[in-house]
Formats: structure tokens, C-alpha cells, sequence
């Protein structure tokens, strides 16, 4: 350490005045870390949940991404959320996307323990057990916003392109088969092989999700249309992380 020090302090010596100014650039940079570490993470109470409306839901998302992309996340201490939220949680929304490996909710979107609702399922659709989390998620536990997320390169609408046999996932794959169908053109190759048939079809079935929660919940139809939770879809970029709100 010795050494170092004055080896430090000869190299200050005769770099001088470019030296000083390189300094003063990376106390700059040291305070603006500073500044970004100050930006804590909240944990979910009844009170801010209460407070967070619809559109404050989506935003709060948004900003999340936003934060995701430019690796700017919020610090959180993991077990102290845990603690805080061990008698009771206060998410602000609930997300429905895919099993995908690359697209876990609460990463992506820069989110703790106690923030948000996650039903995951290969091809981000709903059916009566996910409409039924849902409903539980915002007229049980008071979450203000459900989101579809569908994202590219999604295996699941590949398979459901291809037609794809496979024990169970036969049957799970049928539920974007109408999603295929809703696409029209792209006669020359609606196979997995056309990446533009694939992501009509991807973006055409978080469309379709998101008409088939108003049309088959009427609890959720009722609290969209009275204005207590907002519903909407987007679509994650596995390549740059970033998530289109449709
Ligand atoms: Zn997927």
C-alpha cells in the first residue's frame, strides 16, 4: 500500500493540470452515482396502493422499463421488503406474460417484493384459472392495472404457427391458435420461418388476450368500465429489453 501511495503521489506530480481535471470529472461522476444509489425502491403499503391510480399503474410500469433499459434500477433491500410485506401485500398491478426465460416481470420492469401480481404461461393468454388470478389480483387485492405482455421471439407463437403436436402443449398452444387465424396474408409462409407473420401473430394475441379478459370476466369488464382498474397490452423486445405499450 506504501508503494502505492507514492507512486500516486509522484504520477500527481508530473501529470498536473490534466490530472486535476480528471479528478474533479470522476468527483462528478462519484455524485451523480451518489445521486442515482438515493433512489430507493418502495415498498407497497394499503395507503400508496390506495393512492396509485390506473394510469399512475402504467406509468409506474413505464418509468420501470424505462429505468430497466438504461440500467438505472432502484436499490432494494430484497429481505427487508420481504419483512415489510410478510403480513399482507399491496401490489399496484397484475401482469400477464409468457413462461419466457428472458422476460421475467419483475426485472424488466425494475419492480420488488410486494409490487406486482405475475400469472406467466407460455403465449401470455388467459383462460378461467388465469381470468380467476386476475380477478382475485384486482377486486381482492387491489391491484389497479392488469397488463398483457407479449414478447418477440416468443417460442410458444412460433409453436402455435407450426402446429405443433406435443403431449400437453398441444392443447396449450390452442388457446393462440385464433390469434393465428385472426392474421390475414402471408400466404407465401405463415410458418414459424417468416419473423414478420410471427410477430402479427404475437401482437395480434395481445390483442385478442386483452378482449377476451373484458369479454369473459364481467367482474374486471365492470371495474374497467367504472374507471378502478386500467387494462392494457405491450410488447417486450427480448433483443434491448425495452417494452412498446400498445
Ligand atoms: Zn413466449
Amino acid at each position: 500500500m506504501k508503494t502505492l501511495d507514492i507512486d500516486r503521489r509522484n504520477f500527481m506530480k508530473k501529470a498536473g493540470g490534466s490530472l486535476i481535471a480528471a479528478a474533479a470529472g470522476s468527483s462528478l461522476a462519484l455524485s451523480a452515482m451518489h445521486a442515482h444509489a438515493a433512489q430507493s425502491a418502495v415498498t407497497q403499503t394499503k395507503q400508496s396502493q390506495d393512492a396509485i391510480t390506473p394510469q399512475k399503474a402504467l406509468q409506474m410500469l413505464k418509468d420501470g422499463n424505462s429505468r430497466f433499459v438504461q440500467g438505472k434500477m432502484y436499490q432494494r433491500n430484497l429481505m427487508q421488503q420481504v419483512k415489510a410485506t410478510g403480513a399482507g401485500q399491496f401490489p399496484f398491478a397484475a401482469i400477464v406474460g409468457c413462461i419466457d426465460s428472458r422476460v421475467s416481470n419483475e426485472l424488466i420492469f425494475d419492480q420488488g417484493i410486494g409490487d406486482i401480481f405475475s400469472a406467466r404461461i407460455a403465449g401470455n393468454f388467459v383462460n378461467d384459472d388465469i381470468l380467476g388470478s386476475l380477478e382475485f389480483a384486482c377486486a381482492a387485492a387491489g391491484a389497479k392495472l392488469i397488463l398483457v405482455l407479449g414478447h418477440t421471439e416468443c417460442g410458444a407463437v412460433k409453436g402455435a404457427c407450426d402446429d405443433v403436436v406435443l403431449g400437453n402443449l398441444t392443447q396449450t398452444l390452442a388457446n393462440i391458435k385464433p390469434a393465428v387465424a385472426a392474421v390475414s396474408g402471408y400466404d407465401s409462409d405463415r410458418s414459424s420461418k417468416n419473423d414478420k407473420f410471427v410477430q402479427a401473430v404475437t401482437d395480434k394475441n395481445v390483442v385478442l388476450t386483452v378482449e377476451r379478459i373484458r369479454k369473459r370476466s364481467p367482474i374486471l369488464q365492470g371495474m374497467v368500465d367504472k374507471g378502478l382498474i386500467g387494462l392494457a397490452g405491450a410488447m417486450h423486445d427480448v433483443h434491448n429489453g425495452k417494452v412498446t405499450f400498445f
